[in-house]
Parts: C-alpha cells; sequence; structure tokens
C-alpha cells in the first residue's frame, strides 16, 4: 500500500509475472525499482523477465492456443470473457485510476474518465467482434473440365501466439489493445508493458485470472525492451508482433521481425499537424488547439505539435494557446486542481528539456513555458515557440511533450507541402469553417487520421494507424480483423456424377 496525505490508500499489485495462469517471481530474482514521476519517490519493484522467462510465457501460450479447450471455444464465450474482464474494470475503475496516477503522473480524472474508459469501451468492442468474424464464398472459373464442380470459400484463422509490446502513456489502455483484440479473434498472448509504467497492466493481470480466463491465453512479463520485449520478438513460436512504442524501437522490431517473417502491427510515433484557416471559428479552434497538444503533458502520439496558422489570425491565434498554456496547473495527479501531471521519468524530462533548448538556440521564441517546473517531480512547462523554421531539429523530431510550434503561412495551397514535411503521417486537423476546403484540404494530408474542426478523437470503431514513419497496419475498427487473423482458402471439387 502507498498512503497519500488527503487521499485513499493505493494498493501495489503483489504479482511479479504471469505465466499460465499463475503469478511467478522471474528465474534470476532481478527487478527494476518504480518511481512516481510526481514525487520521485519509490513506489514499487516490478521484475525483469529474461529471455527464459518470456520463453516460459510463450510455451504457455502457445500450449493454450494448440488446446482442445481454446480451439473448441465458442466465440460467443470468448467475447463473454471480455465482457467479464469489462464489469471487473468497470467495478475497480476508481482503484485502477488512482493506480494508473501513482504509476504515470495524470490527473486522476483523465485516468478514471478517459483511461478506464477507454479500456472499458474497447474490451466491449472487441468482445462484440469475437462473434462477428466470417470469411467468403469465392467464385471460381476452372480452366478445364473434369467432371467436377468447384467450390471455394475463405475463413478467417487466428493467427496463433501474439507478442504485444506497450508504452507507458495509456498504459492500461494499451494493454487491453492488444489483448482484447487478440482474445477476440482466438488468439493467444504474451504482453509486455512498458518498464516505465506496467503497475496497471499487473493489475489487470489479477482482473483477468478472475475473469476466469483459460490459463495461458494472457501472460504478462515486466522488464526492459532490449531483454524480454527482444526476446518476445525473436521467439520462433511468436507468431505476431503487436507494437506501440517510438519509431526508432518500431524499426527495430520489424527488422527482427523479419528473420522469421512474423506478422507485425507498428502503432508509432508522430509530429501532427493542426491547420487553422483565417475563417475558422477561433473560439473554438484556439482551445482546440491547445487541446491539441496540452492534455497527458503532451505525450500522446497524435498530438498537435506543429500548429499552422494563416498569417492574418497567426497572433492571435499563437497568443490564445499561450494564454491557455500559462493557466494550466501542473502538480500532483491526485490533487484535482491540476490538469496537467509531470513527464514520464528524468529522462523524458531530459529529452523535452534538450529538444526545446535547440529550438530556442536555432532561433525559436517561447512565448510561454519553456523549462521545467519548480521543485520535486518531472514537469515541464507548457511551452508554445513561435518563430520556428521547418528544417529545426525540434520541428522534425518528434518532442513527446508539452511543446508546440506555432508557424504562420499566407497561402492555402502551401499546406499540403507544410503539413506533409515530416518523415511521420499519424494524425491531422484542420480548423475551418469552410466544409469545401475542409475536404479537399483534407485529401491532400498524408496521415492516417484527419480530423476536422476537432482533434485526437479516437473511437474504438474507427481504424487507427500511421502512414510513413508512424507504423505499418490499423488497430481498432474492422481494419484490425486483418492484423490478427489470416485467411484461409478452402477450394473443393465436388464429383457430379449421378446428379447431372
Ligand atoms: P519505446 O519504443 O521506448 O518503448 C515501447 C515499448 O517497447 C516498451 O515496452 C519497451 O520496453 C519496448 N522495447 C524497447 N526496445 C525494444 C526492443 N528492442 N524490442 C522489443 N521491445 C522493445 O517507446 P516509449 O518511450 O515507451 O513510448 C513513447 C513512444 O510511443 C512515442 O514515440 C509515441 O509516439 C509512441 N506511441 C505511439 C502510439 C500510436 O498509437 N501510434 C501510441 C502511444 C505511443
Amino acid at each position: 500500500m502507498i498512503e497519500r496525505a488527503g487521499g485513499p490508500a493505493v494498493r501495489i499489485p503483489a504479482g511479479r509475472l504471469l505465466i499460465g495462469g499463475a503469478w511467478c517471481e522471474a528465474i534470476d530474482g532481478r527487478t527494476i525499482a518504480v518511481y512516481d514521476p510526481a514525487t520521485e519517490e519509490k513506489i514499487a519493484d516490478i521484475a525483469v523477465a529474461s529471455a527464459a522467462d518470456v520463453g516460459r510465457a510463450v510455451e504457455a501460450a502457445h500450449r493454450t492456443f494448440e488446446s482442445r479447450v481454446w480451439q473448441k471455444l465458442r466465440p460467443l464465450d470468448r467475447g463473454r470473457l471480455l465482457e467479464r474482464l469489462a464489469l471487473l474494470v468497470e467495478r475497480d475503475a476508481e482503484e485502477l485510476a488512482r493506480l494508473e496516477t501513482l504509476d504515470n503522473g495524470k490527473p486522476f480524472a483523465v485516468s478514471r474518465n478517459v483511461d478506464m474508459k477507454f479500456a472499458m469501451d474497447a474490451l466491449r468492442y472487441y468482445g462484440g467482434w469475437s462473434s462477428k468474424i466470417s470469411g467468403e464464398y469465392i467464385a471460381l472459373s476452372p480452366f478445364f473440365d473434369d467432371g467436377g464442380t468447384y467450390r471455394a470459400y475463405t475463413e478467417r484463422k487466428p493467427v496463433g501466439v501474439v507478442g504485444g509490446i506497450t508504452p507507458w502513456n495509456f498504459p492500461m489502455g494499451q494493454a487491453i489493445q492488444k489483448i482484447a483484440p487478440a482474445i477476440a479473434f482466438g488468439c493467444t498472448i504474451v504482453l509486455k508493458p512498458s518498464e516505465e509504467a506496467s503497475l496497471t497492466t499487473l493489475r489487470l493481470g489479477e482482473l483477468i485470472l478472475e475473469a476466469g480466463f483459460p490459463e495461458g491465453a494472457v501472460n504478462i512479463v515486466t522488464g526492459y525492451g532490449h531483454e524480454a520485449g527482444q526476446a518476445l520478438v525473436d521467439h520462433p513460436l511468436v507468431r505476431k508482433i503487436a507494437f506501440t512504442g517510438s519509431t526508432a524501437t518500431g524499426q527495430k522490431i520489424l527488422e527482427s521481425s523479419a528473420r522469421q517473417m512474423k506478422r507485425v502491427t507498428l502503432e508509432l510515433g508522430g509530429k501532427s499537424p493542426a491547420i487553422v484557416l483565417a475563417d475558422a471559428d477561433l473560439n473554438r479552434a484556439i482551445p482546440g488547439a491547445a487541446n491539441a497538444i496540452f492534455p497527458n503533458s503532451g505525450q500522446v502520439c497524435t498530438a498537435g505539435s506543429r500548429l499552422f496558422v494563416e498569417a492574418s489570425i497567426y497572433d492571435e491565434v499563437a497568443r490564445g494557446v499561450a494564454e491557455i498554456a500559462r493557466n494550466l496547473r501542473l502538480g500532483s495527479g491526485f490533487d484535482p486542481v491540476n490538469e496537467l501531471g509531470p513527464l514520464i521519468s528524468a529522462r523524458q524530462l531530459e529529452r523535452v528539456s534538450s529538444l526545446v533548448s535547440s529550438g530556442v538556440e536555432e532561433g525559436a521564441q517561447p512565448l510561454c513555458g519553456a523549462g521545467r517546473a519548480a521543485g520535486k517531480g518531472y514537469f515541464f512547462q507548457p511551452t508554445v515557440l513561435s518563430g520556428a523554421r521547418a528544417d529545426m531539429r525540434i520541428a522534425r523530431e518528434e518532442v513527446f511533450g508539452p511543446v508546440v510550434l506555432a508557424m504562420p503561412f499566407t497561402d492555402l495551397r502551401t499546406i499540403k507541402a507544410l503539413a506533409n514535411d515530416t518523415v511521420y503521417g499519424l494524425g491531422a486537423s484542420i480548423w475551418t469553417r469552410d466544409l469545401n476546403k475542409a475536404h479537399l484540404l483534407a485529401d491532400q494530408i498524408d496521415a492516417g487520421t484527419v480530423w476536422i474542426n476537432t482533434h485526437n478523437i479516437l473511437d474504438t470503431a474507427m481504424p487507427f494507424g500511421g502512414t510513413k514513419m508512424s507504423g505499418l497496419g490499423r488497430e481498432f475498427g474492422s481494419e484490425v480483423i486483418h492484423a490478427y487473423t489470416e485467411p484461409r482458402a478452402v477450394c473443393m471439387r465436388l464429383d457430379g456424377a449421378g446428379l447431372a
């Protein structure tokens, strides 16, 4: 239990590694210390899974996948497992949200109303999919006539054991985002959460046992990416890697996966533009642009980190966003007055600080923020930089912090080039009252999601993912079936003798 002044204590899950339906220690007993990013105090230890531990987990997942129990489980009953888990998450949502806030730092209201809500929605959404999996009948045109009649159909078969690897910015939601589709489509899974924020995934493991999932259907291994994550990617019994994290790690995973031709989905980084046209409703666009970047302290893959504003309204928009940023309250996620929590770690704080310093050294001017906040915790002030150029390091690299570059444009015909001048292609938003312009511009933007007069709206029913260096494949929506199943064509010859 972690006691906190003025609030309920937070229970730290006791379990270490969840393998084959039971909690166990890592073989060599190593642990990683976990810190509260708001106070820098140690709150827990998690196990460091070695390649041998990962091997045990993958073998358990494989045994379950091949078992009669799993193969015979009705699709509707896989859906029921996910629904039971959703009910348990709902029952414990407050406790889970407190744990997320302690481990990740985000405000409790966000943990409760965004992260846990998303987790329940996703469990239910994918639970519904389990009984909607279907193939197709195919009309064949045989090029010879041997007297037979040919029929063909396809089935969607689960890929097998999935290795899920998740980041720290939405730990619980990301864990569900891997577990729920894997189970819905009949796969089993070994999940490795981020070493920076594993606690809610471990608590989720307790709820998975309580929900009565077959042993080994979901396994959880905590530890380092280069060790446990890499072991998962390299294990020959893992048939698919579902990864969310940085582009650099995604590239390594893609290279390693090629050796065994593993299926991969990669949800990676972004440098998403928010584009405000002169005719936009500024009462919506200014708070909308602020809301595109600052929530979760900017640690959102689709954060609107490049703000392009038509020159005639540039000052009003840039100053308006800066004014909102200045008034955001930073502090402990457990104090309801605070709107922004800390960054996840000292390392992330160092990265954001150094990128902002590089931008200022290269000539960008801070309209607000641009430094870490005083006192304990990894807090960085919400920052708006004006005068940035596209060739600056800060304009090219993902910051993953509460930092936005405001840049004016004068000609609508340049928007396509400005918005797409990045290696990433995850999200974008366009703010205008003119729907003709909105749709025509949306056509020009090379990104997985384009929002119009909003930003960062995600829905499990809407496909999500990136183009270019933002990833490969899609999660959510009907597209997800391709990520967790393989089509199998069955072709048969029917003998018509006696019937013709
Ligand atoms: P990261 O790449 O450092 O780590 C992500 C996960 O990969 C962690 O669990 C880590 O342990 C593991 N890992 C690291 N090296 C590995 C290796 N060699 N093999 C296998 N696994 C390895 O990312 P992060 O810092 O945790 O998360 C932030 C990044 O995630 C940002 O770039 C952000 O844009 C991205 N992200 C993308 C999405 C999306 O849906 N597109 C969502 C959230 C975050």
